[in-house]
């Protein structure tokens, strides 16, 4: 029967007969590309998804890990105040930043023992330490963390300020714990954010223990070496160092 219609057929028909054909196999090529397309898109999706488990998964690993443990049965935490005795630190009129690293340090003992932590100082009162005898005094105390405490001072530019904390290079505790404090020393003081970075220390790289080195403003700068000197900007930054370390602590 077939043969005979295909016989049958006038040119013009076998034409479209032919156009059909095509037509069809046009389409049905366009569906199984789609069919390819959607699977390539579900498996991007599901790789997207994976991605976003594990990134969620080591998040939380991390930031679990990354808070510092108590090694005793409370907190033990090391402040170190910069300078002492002749080595004054940088000034600016009135303001002299050893005394400004000591009033700091002294405010934030107040608070951190109110709390229940206990403190040990590396100096506190006006004398001079060699760096040397900062970290042993920090090692020996069997501290879980230190922060120093300096101010800053930019030589050929005295618009420049904000805070700035310095942690231990390649030690995620104490990247944490500058990240922390940094983050509360803007919020009481409003100082304009310079950041938290590595920072090579003696103090920081001789530690036994996480170890930040906090400066809270430029002395260089009029206007904060004024702000550094007074004694309700001095309780806000203490405040917020002390809400940062709080922060870094593991309290189970
Ligand atoms: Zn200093």
């Amino acid at each position: 029967m077939d043969t005979n219609e295909k016989q049958h057929l006038t040119p013009a028909q076998r034409r479209r007969k032919m156009e059909l054909k095509k037509k069809r196999q046009k389409e049905l090529q366009r569906r199984r590309r789609r069919k390819k397309i959607l699977i390539g898109a579900g498996i991007a999706v599901c790789v997207i998804v994976l991605a976003f488990s594990v990134f969620q998964v080591v998040n939380v690993l991390s930031s679990g890990s990354a808070k510092i443990a108590a090694r005793g049965d409370t907190f033990v935490i090391a402040l170190d105040p910069g300078h002492g005795g002749e080595d004054t630190g940088m000034t600016n009129g009135e303001a002299v930043e050893k005394d400004i690293d000591l009033k700091i340090c002294s405010k934030l003992k107040i608070m951190l023992e109110s709390q229940g932590y206990q403190v040990v100082l590396t100096r506190e009162d006006d004398s001079r330490l060699s760096k040397e005898e900062r970290v042993s005094a920090a090692n020996e105390s069997g501290a879980d963390l230190l922060v120093s405490v300096h101010s800053n001072y930019s030589e050929n530019d005295g618009s420049l300020s904000g805070a700035v904390s310095c942690y231990q290079e390649g030690d995620r505790k104490s990247r944490t714990l500058a990240e922390n404090i940094q983050a509360q020393l803007i919020e009481e003081t409003g100082a304009a954010d310079g950041g938290y970075l590595a920072g090579d220390y003696t103090i920081l790289n001789d530690t036994e223990m996480p170890a930040v080195l906090i400066q809270p403003g430029y002395l260089s700068n009029a206007d904060e070496a004024a702000s550094l000197a007074d004694d309700s900007y001095q309780n806000d930054t203490a405040k917020g160092i002390a809400y940062g370390i709080i922060a870094s602590l593991d309290r189970g």
